[in-house]
């Protein structure tokens, strides 16, 4: 059974008996900062567990792309040296949220594997938590496990939970009988649960019932859940009679593919073959988490990315080859990972430029660690030391890039021990600075504000208003709580209602006026510093505002009337470059103000000038068709169904809104929108910029924005047709009329200044020094460009015939010196020589060929006295 099949006939399985197929969500975890990358088919439904939130189903089944890499769970090290770790996975799971319990998963699981996949019954064992005892009777009377097949075991094995505290629960394994062979001990006859690789787990089953809290005791959950996950890899490997996962139908094609690449045989020798393991590993990982928007750093996610790529590119190295290769692997991915994951195919080409464009920078950098390395041991050895320290190391292998074992080995061909204690202590720093670096915002939120969100909260308005009455309930000064505050204070104003827009999703807040019976306070921002509270930020102009009374709430209406088109045309933008340049563009961030958008979004090349004008003209189209601009709120998943456009590690509510333009965009989104596209005007691209590898930004302004920008422009073309007093329609023309005068006086000028530094050639040659039989001239000329120097001196030189000639001038505080010896003469003197010593005397150097030498210097003042010496130098090389 191919990987294909298994994948479609699980689900299936489960939508038969009633269970709603999920899809996989991204790897990227929705606002979890406990998680780098989503590792189990539960994540996504994590708050569902929790009772935190609703889902219009209760049963569910998935089949989950995973990542384990950095963070808790770390396998990256074992990665190829084993059978079963990989950091990309899937995990096919079912799932009950309070539908049904122990029973039904055992009887599904049991009629998935022995009826569906026809799994040997025999082959099956199955372990349970060792109090479990409703599990094991299940166990007896459903499928009708021979009460021996079934193990107890410890918490350790078969106990699930969740965190320190929350739900969890015991867990029932299945495992599956590789025979003899499997195993890795050598052991002909053991007993499962031996753990020599003959009995692989491969599904797990968990049984939600407990809530742990902070004091470790155990109360009953009031409706009990299901969690289960069953690795791809693992029972791909069961059915297709292969034991390792490295041989399934999911990583084996890579494997062969790589192995085409690098000319070995898989299988030929133990070493190459880990390569080629991690390799097919690390380029799916690498792939699916490209495709997902992550983007290879220096910290969190995209450094773990990074970290995957570059081990796979090492491993590259290893087998023999230079250049980049794993871009060429991820197309193979694609291709192969297809069916189940059809978004692989639109981001392929992109995907396969951010790899290559890494591969490059990776062996660039390699390079320079190499020379770092050789100057560190160099360095070392001549201080008589033989150990590189542990900083260094971490140094070489972080900033640089450069792999460990390269060091390793160098240092050992030079006899070099290393700190390796030291070098393990900066890791763990690094390590600690990654965790950091992802841990989000928790722990930011002044616990106040918590307080109003228990009081009900702030009721936003501002879908359909801009000006409401309301009712103050919470002042705050520096973060703490008062009762009024008077005229010149800053303060932070919590209302019951507000038709204030809080920054959120890249739209900034609104500003505006809150009116109290006795006072008036400017809103100069508006915010929400946790999900439910909405703070206004203001500055008191007159009278004082007290908690409990009444004001007047209104915002600045023709701001947020900008901020809606620039909110609106950025949604229009976002669908236009997808269709424009691909389905791998994807928004990465940005910035909905009123006098400009920003929108940053994954894409690889500068847009050409080209693309920038269709662009502009589709989304303009859009905007001249008035569509209605809509807004509705629905479920999530079927705004994902339905197509909508969602940003990733976005925690979304289990109710959605959805910005939605006809036939032209929809997406998530909590903004204020235009009512239609019309009310969007004139749309207009005017920076087009990278902000980091494979990111570009687009700014654009919209509407009244544009008018500004095309008044602005209107202006400079007047000037320009004023100041060359020609009509606007004549401006290119009458520029290129400018240009070409230009041209024709340039010419002139030219031919005047040859002319009068030719006119000066009779005076030269009147009467030339005979130095020994030779004709010398050596003069200071006047009037000529240094640039006309040499051609005077030639014309001279050709008017003696034989002879030397020496030109000076002095021009901007410098003297320019040329030499010429006629052909006849070459042998005996060479003009080269005699520059030399010339242009020692004005201070500078020189130098040439036999037959012509130029020469500067700083000392004009002794430019004469230098020509003069040229007569002794002459005399002095013919002698
Ligand atoms: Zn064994
Ligand atoms: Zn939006």
């Amino acid at each position: 059974m191919n990987s294909n099949e298994i994948r479609r006939r699980f689900l299936q399985f489960f939508a038969d008996r009633g269970h709603t197929i999920v899809k996989s969500s991204s790897l990227i975890p929705a606002q979890d900062p406990t998680l780098l990358f989503v590792n189990a088919g539960m994540n996504q439904f994590k708050d569902v567990f929790l009772g935190r939130e609703q889902r219009s189903y209760t049963t569910a089944t998935t089949c989950q792309k995973c990542v384990r890499a950095g963070g808790k769970h770390n396998d990256l090290d074992n990665v190829g040296h084993t059978r079963r770790h990989q950091t990309f996975f899937e995990m096919l799971g079912n799932f009950s949220f309070g539908a049904y319990f122990k029973k039904e998963a055992i009887d599904y699981a049991w009629e998935l594997l022995t009826k569906e996949f026809k799994l040997p019954v025999d082959k099956l064992w199955v372990t349970i938590f060792r109090e479990d005892e409703v599990a094991a009777e299940f166990w007896l009377s459903g499928p009708g496990l021979d009460r021996d097949r079934i193990i107890r075991l410890d918490e350790k094995d078969n106990f699930w939970q969740m965190g320190e505290t929350g739900p969890c629960g015991p867990c029932s394994e299945i495992h599956y009988d590789l025979g003899p062979a499997a195993s890795e001990l050598g052991h002909s006859n053991c007993a499962f649960p031996c753990e020599c690789g003959r009995y692989v787990e491969i599904w797990n089953l968990v049984f939600m019932q407990f809530d742990r809290n902070s004091e470790g005791h155990l109360s009953p959950l009031p409706r009990p859940s299901i969690d289960t996950g069953m690795g791809l890899e693992r029972v791909a490997s069961v059915l297709q009679g292969k034991i390792s996962n490295y041989d399934t139908d999911l990583l084996r094609p890579t494997i062969e593919q790589a192995c085409e690449i690098f000319n070995v045989e898989y299988g030929a020798s133990a070493s190459s073959d880990v390569s080629l393991r991690i390799i097919a590993d690390h380029v799916r990982a690498a792939t699916f988490l490209i495709s997902d928007g992550i983007i290879p750093s220096n910290e969190g996610r995209g450094y773990v990315l990074r970290k995957i790529m570059r081990r796979g590119i090492r491993q590259g190295t290893l087998l023999g080859r230079k250049e980049p290769f794993l871009y060429n692997l991820s197309g193979y991915v694609a291709e192969m990972m297809k069916e189940a994951y059809p978004e692989l195919i639109h981001t392929r080409e992109y995907v396969a430029r951010v790899i290559k464009t890494e591969e490059e920078r990776f062996a660039a950098m390699v390079s320079v660690g190499l020379q770092r390395l050789e100057d560190t041991i160099a360095q070392l050895a001549k201080a008589g030391k033989n150990a590189i320290p542990g900083t260094e190391i971490f140094k070489l292998y972080d900033t640089y890039g450069f792999p460990l074992d390269f060091t390793k080995e160098i240092a050992d061909e030079r006899s070099m021990r290393l700190d390796m204690e030291g070098f393990d202590a900066e890791l763990e720093k690094q390590r600690e600075r990654a965790r950091q670096s992802w841990k989000g915002d928790e722990g930011r939120i002044n616990p106040i504000y918590e307080k109003f969100i228990e009081k009900a909260g702030t009721h936003f308005l501002g879908y359909q208003a801009i000006q409401s009455s309301s009712r103050v309930v919470g002042i705050l000064i520096d973060g703490k709580s008062v009762d009024f505050v008077e005229t010149g204070t800053a303060a932070e104003i919590v209302l019951d209602q507000t038709p204030f827009y809080a920054e959120s999703g890249g739209q900034v807040g609104d500003t505006g006026t809150l009116t109290s019976p006795a006072g008036l306070a400017r809103v100069m921002d508006t915010y929400s510093p946790a999900r439910g509270v909405i703070v206004h930020k203001v500055q008191v102009e007159f009278g004082n505002l007290s908690v409990g009374e009444q004001v007047d709430a209104q915002v600045d209406e023709e701001r947020r009337l900008r901020i809606a088109a620039n909110h609106t045309g950025t949604h229009i933008l976002h669908a236009v470059l997808r269709e424009t340049l691909g389905t791998h563009v994807k928004q990465a961030g940005s910035l909905v103000a009123p006098d400009r958008l920003r929108f940053d979004y994954t894409h690889f090349a500068p847009l050409t000038d080209r693309e920038i004008e269709e662009i502009e003209q589709k989304i303009n189209r859009i905007v001249f068709r008035n569509i209605p601009v809509q807004t509705e709120v629905m479920e999530i998943n079927q705004a994902i169904a339905r197509g909508a456009l969602a940003f990733f590690g976005e925690k979304y509510q289990q109710q959605v809104r959805v910005v939605s333009i006809p036939e032209v965009s929809m997406e998530l989104c909590g903004g204020t929108h235009t009512r239609m596209t019309g009310d969007v005007g004139m749309f207009k691209i005017v920076g087009e910029s990278s902000i980091a590898s494979g990111i570009r930004r687009i700014e654009a302004l919209t509407g009244f924005g544009t008018y500004v920008r095309l008044e602005e422009d209107e202006n400079l073309l007047r000037e320009i047709a004023h100041n060359l007093r020609a009509p606007r329609t004549e401006i290119t023309r009458a520029i290129a009329r400018l240009l070409d005068q230009q041209r024709h006086l340039e010419n002139e000028v030219e031919a005047l200044k040859r002319k009068a530094a030719n006119s000066q050639i009779d005076t030269l040659v009147e009467s030339p020094a005979d130095i020994k039989g030779v004709a010398v001239v050596s003069r200071k000329v006047e009037g000529v460009d240094a640039s006309m120097l040499r051609e005077l001196a030639e014309n001279t030189g050709a008017k003696i015939g034989s002879g030397v000639v020496v030109l000076g001038l002095t021009s901007d505080g410098k003297a320019s010196l040329v030499a010429i010896v006629s052909p006849d003469l070459q042998k005996r003197l060479h003009a080269g020589k005699i520059i030399k010593e010339v242009a020692g005397l004005v201070g500078g150097s020189g130098g040439g060929r036999p037959d012509f030498a130029q020469a500067g210097g700083k000392n004009v003042e002794r430019l004469d006295e230098a020509l003069q010496a040229v007569y002794n130098i002459v005399a002095e090389l013919l002698s």
